[in-house]
């Protein structure tokens, strides 16, 4: 075999669509979920029904865009993807909803961020089929309504909690994806060094999965990067001793922590006396927005036992100080 060759190191904006799972059989983990998706899919299928509207909510990474994807190819329509901040106002939502065949997806990316006049205008169309338009200025001004085919929406955000109340309640599909476990990213590593072509160790894919913060997205930049290191090296493979030695230089620890999970410990532990410290001013000392450490930084932490939420803030655990090496000071209320 020859070493891994850089023609096989292409970019990663290309490489990434071919990565994506096109059925709900190739996308690992998930069970319980897509069990229940593939019962819905099929009912509406069998009713010639578009499916009914969707809220997928998890932490950034964990594959709701592509779920997104599968979900449209399975019921046999088209996906149309946009996101919330790029809707800046009602008419171009009503140009994405008129553009939509019958029984076509509309997958709105973090759905929280609609404008409040636009989330109204998607209202009536999630519950009547209809949106209405202002036409005309001046006195000759009026609203034009406009029937739209049968659709989906298929929303995602990382917290429902971002939501209002009223969108919430218009979907009728509720569910979250969670953090993967280590097998299903090993899994994840293996398939995607598989489509790169890059011969990968059973043990190096367990590493890079342990290490990836429960999320596909981290495990598919991480296999790069260490491809990176072997190809560098010359190895013709990936084994357990190049996925290790890249990771350390990644500054990914052995808990799959990287740079900004440990300086909030830190922080939390040296600065704040082990916590509780609210999330304003975590944020503020570590120079991160508030929404970052809340839905991209604090889920993983809190899943792994490493950060716990109290009514009075933010708390680092017993297990955080000991894997940083660091003492908890007298007093630490956790
Ligand atoms: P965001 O919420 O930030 O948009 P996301 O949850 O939509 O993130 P995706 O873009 O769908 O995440 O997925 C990230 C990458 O991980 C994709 O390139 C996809 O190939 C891969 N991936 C996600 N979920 C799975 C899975 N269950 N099986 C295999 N690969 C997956």
């Amino acid at each position: 075999r020859a070493a891994l060759s850089p023609t096989v190191a292409g970019g990663e904006a290309g490489e990434s669509l071919s990565l994506r799972p096109q059925s709900l059989a190739e996308y690992v983990g998930q069970a319980a979920l897509k069990r229940k998706l593939e019962v819905f899919v099929r009912a509406a299928r069998g009713r010639d029904e578009p499916l009914d509207h969707t809220l997928l909510h998890g932490p950034p990474g964990l594959g709701k865009t592509t779920m997104a994807h599968i979900l449209a190819h399975e019921l046999g329509v088209r996906l149309h993807l946009t996101s919330g901040p790029a809707i800046e106002h009602k008419g171009v939502l009503a140009g994405h909803l008129t553009a939509l065949g019958p029984r076509d997806v509309l997958f709105i990316d973090e759905i929280h961020r609609l404008a409040p006049t636009v989330e109204e205008s998607l209202y009536s169309a999630m519950e009547d089929g209809r949106i209405d338009l202002p036409v005309g200025e001046g006195t000759r001004a009026r609203t034009i309504g406009f029937e739209l085919a049968p659709f989906t929406l298929i929303g995602a955000t990382t917290r429902t909690a971002l939501l209002s109340g009223p969108l919430r309640d218009r979907f009728q599909i509720i569910e979250a994806i969670e953090f993967y476990g280590d097998d299903e990213l090993a899994a994840i590593v293996c398939r995607t060094a598989s489509i790169l072509g890059v011969p990968v160790s059973g043990a190096a894919a367990l590493e890079i999965g342990r290490r990836s913060r429960g999320t596909p997205r981290i495990a598919n930049r991480l296999i790069r990067r260490v491809r990176d290191f072997a190809q560098v090296r010359g190895a013709r493979s990936i084994e357990l001793a190049d996925a290790t030695a890249a990771l350390l230089e990644l500054g990914i620890d052995s808990e799959g922590l990287d740079m900004l999970d440990r300086r909030l410990l830190t922080m939390i532990v040296e600065n704040f006396r082990g916590g509780p410290v609210g999330v304003e001013a975590l944020g503020a000392s570590l120079g991160e927005p508030r929404d970052t450490l809340e839905s991209v930084v604090e889920p993983f932490l809190l899943q792994r036992g490493f950060l716990l939420r109290t009514s009075r803030g933010r708390v680092a655990t017993m297990k955080a100080a000991r894997h940083l090496g660091l003492e908890l000071p007298p007093g630490w209320q956790g």
